[in-house]
């Protein structure tokens, strides 16, 4: 059967509820978004001939608060894994207990063959197409792969034109100039350096050896703050093209000027480094791994055969779920996607809240609050693997369902 992320959550969901005793009734909501609307995109390209894009916005929850998650740019985008997405966001919002519920966005289109025109057109049908499900109040995009800041500040402005005025908080991660917080760019990588010091202070690792799979926004800024602020040896990188391997760790500040110039990595040549594909990236011997790319790479094959003691899911949905099992009986542990990676929608939560109230904090206090709440969620998240006995990403589901269903028990059902 093809890969489905979406059947895949529901499967670890209900494997968390059987193990913290929720009965089916407390939480069968939650395997069912809340809404899903699939939009047709006209997009009128340079060359004058029209283009339909299919786009999608997924809300899977406003159990705990307005719907929160990513618009992807990806020519794999379906709705399956839109679900699967929106419903991680659910749960990774509950996990680092903000007040969200969870959403997703996407289209299908590789941005990389869009003239920025073409983008800007392509972004701005989107945002009126998905203009009745979103507001600051209701369900706040964000960026996520193949978007940024500029894609943000489209979607901003085609909402506020509506609206007659501006409205910053319908989306975050946008530039500073119009309303973005500042550290908001590298908050989920820097969410991943934390994990990664916890990670390291738990195990006792000293000046652990990391790989990383991927080498966007979140992979560049990981390998960049793990080497710059614990000192740690980022000893292999890759990004689409494939990676390069240093046993005795990269030189992480010439890696990370090369990408700054989007060149690839295939072209990368340093003295000892040496070119790997990206499978053998996932192989590597290390004592973290950092999966940083797309879902699914680290299939039941590559379980087998991995070469790190622990892993630390930047991306999303990186580990499969046969995999997951391999993992365990192999005794690597998984810090999961939906406690790993959520640095990102932590401050954008606190950019959301600076631009309700029109008012900018410092980049220090946006760290210091971002370092809090992930330290908070790793304890939670730790504790909870213990007194149940089970792996951390099953901990995590736990820990998120048990607020999610208290939420639902304290709303009840409308109309009863
Ligand atoms: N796309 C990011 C994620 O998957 C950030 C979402 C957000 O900031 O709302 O967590």
């Amino acid at each position: 059967m093809a890969y489905n992320p979406f059947l895949n959550f529901c499967k670890v969901l209900d494997e968390a509820a059987a193990v913290a005793g929720i009965p089916k009734e407390d939480y069968e909501v939650l395997k069912h978004p809340e809404r899903e609307l699939k939009v047709a995109l006209p997009v009128v390209k340079d060359d004058g001939i029209l283009e339909v894009f299919e786009g999608y916005r997924v809300q899977h929850s406003s159990l705990r608060g307005p719907c929160k998650g990513g618009i992807r740019y990806h020519q794999d985008v379906n709705i399956d894994e839109v679900k699967a997405l929106a419903a991680w966001m659910t749960f990774k919002c509950a996990i680092v207990n903000i007040p969200y519920g969870g959403g997703k966005g996407g289209v299908k289109v590789d941005p990389h063959t869009l003239s920025k025109s073409e983008l800007e057109k392509l972004t701005r049908r989107y945002a009126a197409a998905i203009l009745p499900l979103i507001g600051p109040q209701k369900d706040i995009p964000a960026p996520d792969v193949g978007t940024n800041a500029q894609t943000m500040d489209w979607l901003m402005d085609t909402y506020s034109m509506m609206a007659g005025h501006a409205v910053p908080g319908v989306v975050t991660g946008k530039d500073i100039e119009v309303g973005g917080s500042l550290g908001r760019t590298e908050a989920t990588g820097r969410g991943i350096m934390i994990i990664a010091r916890l990670v390291a202070e738990k195990y006792g690792l000293g000046r652990a050896k990391v790989a990383i799979q991927g080498a966007g926004n979140v992979g560049s800024i990981s390998a960049r703050l793990i080497y710059e602020d614990l000192g740690f040896d980022i000893i292999a990188i890759s990004d689409v093209s494939g990676g390069i391997y240093k046993a005795d760790g990269l030189d992480v500040k010439d890696v990370s000027e090369y990408l700054k110039s989007k060149r690839l990595l295939k072209d990368y040549s340093a003295p000892g480094a040496r070119h790997i594909t990206n499978e053998e990236l996932l192989l590597v011997d290390c004592d973290i791994l950092i999966p940083a790319a797309l879902e699914n790479q680290i299939t039941a094959p590559i379980a087998e055969k991995l070469g790190a003691k622990i892993i630390v899911e930047a991306a999303n949905g990186p580990t499969s779920v046969e995999a997951d099992e391999i993992l365990k009986s192999r005794g690597i542990e998984v810090y999961p996607d939906i406690l790993a990676n959520a640095g990102g929608v932590v401050v954008s939560y606190f950019e959301w809240a600076q631009n309700l109230q029109s008012l900018y904090w410092e980049e220090d206090d946006v760290n210091r609050m971002l370092d809090k709440v992930i330290v908070r969620a790793f304890g939670d998240v730790v504790k909870c693997a213990g007194e149940y006995n089970v792996t951390l990403r099953l901990a995590a589901y736990i820990t998120a369902l048990k607020r999610l269903t208290e939420a639902a028990k304290l709303r009840g059902i409308f109309p009863r």
